[in-house]
């Protein structure tokens, strides 16, 4: 047994130390970036702030809404492949990862979008990172798409990142428990505070020239602009996205003078029981649920919530002098700190 006696960091932990600025107005703010990858040939510009591949999430309706953002959406695992393929086809541009797991019926569907299109992101997922199966399937994926920026996780070690990055993941997921809807840390005990583990993360992948993506954690736009201070190159967003139009979540409505309007959705964890009920025809005996299924508020179209993400970050990003994303981390001092705000009208 081991004890590691170095603080570890949630974003709820910590706070920006304001810096001098020759930043006028969050106008001057730039928060696309141009990157390049360690494995693909491929470059990629946009706002590198990514949908979660949950099914109420990343939708294809998702990646209409974020394309004018340069924002990315890893889609659910769930769409006909024909759809994917219709969504891909022509546009060397699109701004979606086509999302496998380790199963053969994902790696068949993928096999059938191939068919017909060139399928230019890929985003493996699983809920551990952790196993050698893994890292094959990994390699596997990198040895069949050889041009193709593939992101994979999800991890919260730096040991464990670097070994995806050899394996030929481009992009590491980083978040093991953190996620709104995730219950994984109460049944198994299990997890990392999620900015250290970005900040630890990315550090490993940097030296690989790998990059890491923040996956989960995020409750308010401020917790962004900390993922980016702590070194993540990209954020994924699930419950921040949660309750909008696009998700196609089921809608509850309240009646009044006999009109029916929306007032809550429905949204769930891709391990809960509510998905493993949809998908998997129910919850197998050997495992339990680790993901909740909760009803959020309904907030209409997800342009404006989008807009307030990316005010918000632009705003950081003046408060701390950083002209573009990639200074974030060089001009970010984190200070720890027991408060976040005033909570007098809480
Ligand atoms: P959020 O932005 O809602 O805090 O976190 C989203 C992330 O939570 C997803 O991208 C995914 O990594 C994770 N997640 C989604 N569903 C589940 C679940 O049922 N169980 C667990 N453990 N994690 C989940």
């Amino acid at each position: 047994m081991h004890i590691d006696l170095n603080p570890k960091l949630d974003f709820r932990d910590v706070l920006i130390r304001p810096k001098r600025s020759v930043l006028s107005s969050r106008f001057e703010a730039n928060i696309k970036r141009s990157l390049r990858f360690r494995h693909s040939s491929r470059a990629w510009t946009g706002f590198p702030l990514i949908a979660s591949n949950m099914d109420t999430i990343g939708t294809l309706e998702m990646a209409k809404a974020f394309k004018p953002f340069g924002a990315l959406v890893a889609l659910h695992k769930f769409h006909h492949p024909d759809r994917l393929a219709e969504y891909l086809a022509g546009d060397e541009d699109a701004n979606v990862f086509v999302t496998v797991g380790t199963g053969s019926a994902d790696w068949e569907r993928l096999a059938a979008v191939k068919a017909k299109v060139k399928v230019p992101m890929l985003n493996i997922d699983v809920a551990n990172g952790y196993t050698e199966a893994f890292v094959r399937a990994v390699a596997r994926l990198r040895d069949e798409n050889p041009d193709a920026i593939i992101m994979a996780g999800t991890v919260v070690t730096a040991e464990m990142t670097e070994a995806l990055v050899l394996a030929g993941a481009d992009i590491v997921r980083v978040g093991i428990g953190s996620g709104s809807v995730c219950t994984t840390r109460d049944l198994t005990g299990v997890g990392y505070p999620q900015l250290s583990a970005v900040i630890e993360c990315a550090d490993a992948a940097h030296g690989l020239k790998g990059h890491v993506c923040s996956d989960g954690g995020c409750v308010v736009p401020g917790d962004l602009a900390k993922a980016y201070g702590g070194g993540a190159d990209f954020v994924m967003l699930g419950g921040m996205l949660a309750g909008h139009d696009e998700c196609g979540g089921e809608l509850r409505y309240a009646e009044q003078n006999g009109h029916k309007t929306p007032t809550s959705m429905v949204f769930y964890g891709m391990s809960s029981e509510t998905a493993m009920n949809k998908y998997h025809g129910g919850v197998a005996d050997y495992r339990a649920a680790e993901g909740k299924t909760v009803e959020v508020p309904y907030r209409g179209e997800v342009h404006a919530t989008v807009e307030k993400i990316a005010g918000g970050l632009r705003s950081a990003m003046t408060y701390i002098g950083a002209e573009n994303l990639k200074e974030i981390p060089k001009r970010t001092t984190f200070i720890l700190v027991n408060a976040q705000r005033n909570t007098v009208f809480d």
